[in-house]
């Protein structure tokens, strides 16, 4: 199977001279067809790229070390970028091989990067990715479509990756360069109204529920963070995928029996309390909230700080991007 997965060019096919229904709600969907990937690529950052020989734990730790969420991977034999690995594979390994706390994780001490993969290909099996001409409208597309948060951009000539795209850089960027076009008036509807956002069936883990459990969850229902609740189901914390890494920096994870409690005192990076939004503040608000915390998703609450819901970066860039395109790329 070709290993590589382009991105379709979904923007050709958008008018981007409809006239829009809701008026001015289409600005964001136009600046994305407007601008490309290569448009946001840094002039310098640093790329780490693991060769699929190397030992997942050794991988692992050095995610950690350098400080990433993730990294392409390099198959030498057959010469070209075959995937992925981020925190969300470490979760799957710990999850699926994890016995007890006084048993070593056999997939992640033995499994080479490869070797996983062949057990685990039916998850991912090629690497999707854009080319820096792909528009941010693309890539916003690839991202939700396929539930995914790391997009590389590869230069069809050379083969190299030259940056990975995220949802946060997207908005990041718009934020920075888009601030000269008209802000539409949705950005002033109250985001209960505009429905941005899951409001039922929120995955969510008690205080004294353990990591184990967690893990579970992500694994089972392919969710990005987990609001910690107590017994009040009050939001306590916020135990986000990206946390799991802890386990790896701290060489804990061979006790996935401690409590969520305990999971998020032991963190060694983490955002001060949790960042909330309410179903009465605007969509505007929300939006600068989202660019200031630099976190991926806000957890909606009511007065009591009880968890009514989850606002996703995803959520946000549907609502402003493929909504107006008349896409749905979260449905299914
Ligand atoms: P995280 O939120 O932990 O960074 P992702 O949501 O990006 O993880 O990844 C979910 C799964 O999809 C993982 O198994 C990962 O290896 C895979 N994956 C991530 N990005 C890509 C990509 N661009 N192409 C193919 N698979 C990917
Ligand atoms: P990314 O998507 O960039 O991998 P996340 O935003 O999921 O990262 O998480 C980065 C850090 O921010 C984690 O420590 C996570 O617990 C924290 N975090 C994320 N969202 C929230 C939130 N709404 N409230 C508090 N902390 C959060
Ligand atoms: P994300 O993976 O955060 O980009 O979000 C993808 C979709 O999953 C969005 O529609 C979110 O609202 C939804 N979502 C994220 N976290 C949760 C959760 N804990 N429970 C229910 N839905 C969630």
């Amino acid at each position: 199977m070709d290993p590589l997965t382009q991105v379709p060019v979904l923007s050709k096919g958008v008018n981007k001279s409809k006239p829009d229904p809701d008026l001015d709600a289409d600005v964001y969907m136009r600046f994305m067809l407007n601008h490309c990937c290569y448009d946001t690529i840094p002039t310098s950052s640093k790329l780490v790229i693991f060769d699929t020989t190397l030992r997942v734990k050794t991988a692992f730790i050095a995610l950690v070390a350098n400080g990433l969420r993730a990294a392409p991977l390099w198959d030498s034999k057959r010469q070209c970028f075959v995937g992925m690995l981020t925190i969300t594979d470490f979760i799957i390994i710990l999850h699926r091989y994890y016995k007890s706390p006084m048993v070593q994780i056999y997939g992640l001490e033995e499994h080479r990067i490869e070797t996983w993969r062949e057990v685990y290909l039916q998850y991912s099996n090629s690497l999707i990715s854009l080319t820096p001409d792909s528009s941010l409208f693309d890539a916003v597309y690839a991202l939700l479509k396929y539930k995914i948060h790391r997009l590389p951009v590869i230069d069809p000539e050379s083969g190299n990756v030259l940056h990975i795209m995220t949802h946060k850089r997207i908005l990041n960027y718009l934020h920075l360069f888009g601030a000269m076009i008209p802000k539409p008036r949705f950005l002033q509807k109250k985001i209960g109204e505009a429905a941005i956002g899951t409001f039922h069936n929120i995955a969510m883990v008690q205080e004294t529920d353990t990591v184990y459990k967690a893990l579970s969850i992500f694994v089972e229902r392919r969710v990005s963070a987990l609001p910690v609740v107590n017994k009040k189901r009050k939001v306590v914390g916020l135990y986000s995928r990206f946390d799991v890494i802890n386990l790896a920096a701290q060489k804990s994870y061979n006790n996935l029996d401690i409590t969520m409690r305990e999971a998020l005192q032991g963190r060694v990076c983490w955002v001060e309390g949790v960042i909330k939004c309410y179903p009465h503040e605007t969509v505007g608000i929300i939006i600068d909230r989202f660019i200031e915390a630099k976190v991926h998703r806000l957890v909606l609450v009511d007065k009591e700080d009880v968890v009514r819901g989850i606002v996703s970066l995803s959520d946000l860039l549907q609502a402003m991007v493929l909504s107006p395109a008349g896409i749905d790329a979260l449905l299914s």
